[in-house]
């Protein structure tokens, strides 16, 4: 498969080259040459396949050429060695839950995913190489734990020191071996200048092949069109028969940005709904054709307080930037954090269902939206046990599951740094590949 850039489609890349630069060289994102369709016999089929099966088939279509079918096989099957339930909250809503990965959100299947896949194409390039994450919470804890002993790749995760939750710093602090954290005296801001210094330092990158692993990267975004087709088969004849409307809870838009990339493969999907926080610049546009990126403001969903979502040069891309025909297919939605507790509790007083703060913003845009016919499916992006402290506040205690518990209990290692650029440089040339 060749990807160009949506700034240029005479610039291509190959699968490899997608993957290893993450950002095309003129600052486009890629893209897939071709969407292709998938034929009607999968549709047939779909509810008997295995969420992996059908995975399988849809990462064909993207990767099949440039990856044999074996190999690409073991890559989707070790990578979803988990499941995405679909639970009926209402009677015509149901929430599709992607929080039962290793770090409990929906990007573990594109971490996951990633790093399975350069770890493959490394091997056969026989090299290794480094990966550079900055994060202010839950980005790590997903590429870490994807990562965590893929082979000849070591990750570097550098968090704010004393910015991020208990929580998330347990996910990424507590792996080792192949993982290293870098507690930065800092902000997050001060972590993504010195990744994107070492990206640009040419005597650094002399000695060492480095990457990120962020959610430009096709290798990540890609793989989470597959839970959308998931989604779909577990609904009934009858649902299945009516228009289905997916509402996904939108910050850098690459998650519904997949769930296009499905509908295009042949996905029967109506509509599709960005739901967004008091960072509304996606609803605006919608509303109005003017796309105003600025600055985000925090809120209670904070993994969608996105000011300039990465991922809209790919909506304008796959609709030749057509304001028109982009409203066809995709409604917005906004909600304040006010809204988002009231949400929390309605739902969990009425439906007896736990939203987190994110996936409440998803179910509330299908509530007010939906008509009798339709049946609406919200993306449940994370658990709400992994925003304990703010869910306390509205709805008392809830309970932590196991998984996130075994975090707690194990032993937090990471390495303090300055903020300082020479500093950092200096662990880079003594500790990666
Ligand atoms: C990352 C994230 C989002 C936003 O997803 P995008 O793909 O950036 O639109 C929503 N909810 C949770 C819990 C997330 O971690």
């Amino acid at each position: 498969m060749i990807f160009y850039s949506t700034e240029n489609k005479n610039n291509t890349a190959s699968l490899s080259e997608a993957v290893i630069n993450g950002l095309a060289d003129d600052k486009g994102l890629y893209m897939p040459e071709k969407i292709k369709k998938l034929p009607a016999s999968f549709f047939e089929n779909i509810s008997n396949m295995s969420f992996q099966e059908m995975a399988f088939e849809v990462a064909r279509n993207f990767f099949g050429e440039d990856i044999p079918e074996a190999d690409l096989k073991e890559i989707v099957f070790d990578t979803l060695s988990f499941d995405t339930p679909l639970v009926k909250v209402t009677e015509n809503i149901h929430s599709l839950e992607l929080f039962h990965g290793p770090t409990l959100a929906f990007k573990d299947v594109g971490g996951r995913f990633m790093a399975r896949i350069l770890g493959y194409l490394l091997r056969e390039e026989k090299e290794n190489v480094n990966v550079l994450v900055a994060t202010s919470g839950d980005t790590g804890s997903a590429v870490a734990n994807g990562f965590y002993q893929v082979d000849g790749i070591k990750v570097f995760v550098l968090y704010p020191k004393g910015k991020v939750s208990n929580l998330q710093e347990k996910q990424f602090t507590t792996l080792g071996n192949n993982i290293t954290a870098l507690e930065i005296d800092g902000t997050f801001d001060d972590c993504q200048a010195l990744v994107k210094e070492a990206f640009m330092d040419q005597d650094l990158k002399s000695r060492h092949k480095l990457t990120s692993a962020n959610s430009i990267n096709v290798a990540r975004f890609l793989p989470q069109a597959f839970y959308y087709f998931n989604a779909w088969a577990q609904l009934s004849d009858e649902e299945k028969a009516k228009e289905v409307v997916v509402s996904v809870p939108s910050g850098n838009l690459g998650n519904i940005t997949a769930g296009i990339i499905a509908q295009q493969m042949g996905l029967p999907i109506h509509r599709f709904i960005a739901a967004n926080n008091e960072n509304d610049v996606v609803y605006e546009y919608i509303q109005s054709g003017k796309y105003t990126p600025r600055k985000s403001v925090e809120t209670i969903a904070n993994a969608m307080d996105v000011g300039a979502p990465s991922n809209f040069a790919r909506v304008l891309d796959l609709y030749q930037h057509d304001h028109g025909q982009i409203c066809q297919i995709l409604d917005g939605a906004r909600y304040s954090d006010q809204q988002i507790r009231d949400i929390i509790k309605k739902v969990a007083n009425t439906h007896q269902y736990i939203c987190d703060p994110h996936g409440a913003t998803g179910f509330a845009s299908l509530e007010s939206s939906l008509s009798k016919d339709q049946v609406g499916i919200f993306l449940e992006t994370a658990h709400p046990a992994k925003f304990h402290e703010t869910m306390e506040q509205i709805l008392g205690e809830i309970e932590i599951p196991e998984k996130l518990k075994a975090f707690l209990d194990k032993e937090k290692k990471s390495i303090s740094l300055s903020n300082q650029y020479q500093e950092f440089k200096e662990l880079i040339d003594q500790q990666a590949y």
